[in-house]
């Protein structure tokens, strides 16, 4: 535990890191310009860093930083587990009165912090920073707005565009979003979820300070699946009335088609109806199937039961390697 002044409540700053050695530097200087201004709003800090598994010298500089500022820990996985085990890592390490995740690269700019905390005096429970999207290419703006257009509709949680990560989140939500144990995290939604009175300070789109975004198209299109499935079995139904408005289609061609050979007889045998239904058909079963495959696949993760990350070495509670079971 770090040593509070008294009265003085602790704020725990989390910073999940994978490759970051480039900016990592600048980055703790950025945050470190911040501290006094954290202290005069009336809040002691520690800052987590979690490497997920970086294969540069990440770890590296996160000691650097550790050696020379003792409210800061750190904790290291054995692998890559993804951000998403990297913020769960922080949040449960975590021991202040409130706690903001930020991303190490400068895209989230450490200066809005104690502006975060003033929103946070007033009462919010979470103070999202919500990011405009000026100046971003076209494409991703656009897939991002046609995303949370179609999530808005197919899920329960809302999702609000540009808000991400970058929040500050009380005690009380940090235990919410703690108490839910599933393996496939969707922290977006989790916070979205568990409720709390929210509110949200803009900050505007910068690009990233040192190398390349760890998101490829692939691996965005894997989490935009995640924040459809794990709120509801909605693409479920989707399913059946896909399903169910084809039957109903296919019934109709065949009266069609049976009417017609009643009044015209037998005409050439139809290739290209056959090929037309036998694709059409295909292809629906096969979205089915994938679709119903995306919860199975969810069901077998969640029941193997298998720890979101491994700890291989970390300063919070000691060195101890330690391994968390959900
Ligand atoms: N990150 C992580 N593990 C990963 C990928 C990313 O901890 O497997 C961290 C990364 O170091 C950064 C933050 O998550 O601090 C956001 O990553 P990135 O900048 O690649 O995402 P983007 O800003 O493009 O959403
Ligand atoms: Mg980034």
């Amino acid at each position: 535990m770090v040593e509070n002044e008294r009265n003085a409540k602790l704020l725990s700053i989390i910073v999940p890191c994978y490759n970051e050695e480039m900016g990592l530097r600048l980055f703790h200087g950025a945050l470190k310009d911040q501290f006094d201004r954290i202290r005069e709003k009336g809040y002691d800090y520690e800052v987590i860093y979690v490497d997920d598994g970086s294969r540069d010298r990440s770890l590296e500089r996160i000691l650097e930083f550790v050696d020379s500022d003792r409210n800061t820990k750190f904790i290291s996985f054995s692998r890559n587990f993804g951000k998403e085990s990297a913020m769960l890592a922080g949040l449960e390490a975590a021991t202040g009165d409130c706690a903001v995740i930020l991303d190490a690269d400068l895209q989230h700019p450490p200066s809005l912090i104690p502006r975060m905390l003033e929103k946070y005096e007033e009462g919010y429970e979470q103070v999202i920073a919500r990011r405009s999207r000026k100046g971003e290419p076209w494409k991703s703006a656009f897939f991002a707005r046609m995303y949370y257009k179609l999530t808005d509709k197919l899920i329960d949680v809302k999702l609000v565009d540009g808000a991400g990560d970058f929040r500050l989140l009380d005690r009380k939500v940090i235990d919410a979003v703690l108490s839910m144990k599933e393996t496939n995290r969707f922290s977006k939604g989790l916070f979205s979820w568990v409720g709390f009175r929210q509110t949200y300070i803009e900050y505007e789109n910068r690009k990233r300070f040192a190398s390349q975004s760890h998101w490829s198209f692939r691996r965005l299109l894997g989490y935009g699946v995640d924040g459809v499935v794990s709120f509801n079995v909605q693409p479920l139904r989707m399913c059946v009335y896909l399903g169910g408005i084809l039957l109903i289609l296919s019934i109709l061609y065949l009266i069609y088609l049976f009417v017609r050979i009643l009044i015209y007889g037998i005409d050439v045998p139809g290739y290209f109806t056959t090929i037309t239904l036998i694709s059409v058909l295909g292809g629906v079963q096969l979205v089915s199937l994938g679709i119903i495959g995306e919860y199975v696949g969810r069901i077998y993760a969640e029941v193997k039961k298998r720890p979101l990350y491994i700890v291989e070495r970390t300063n919070v509670n000691d060195s101890e390697p330690r391994v968390r079971c959900s």
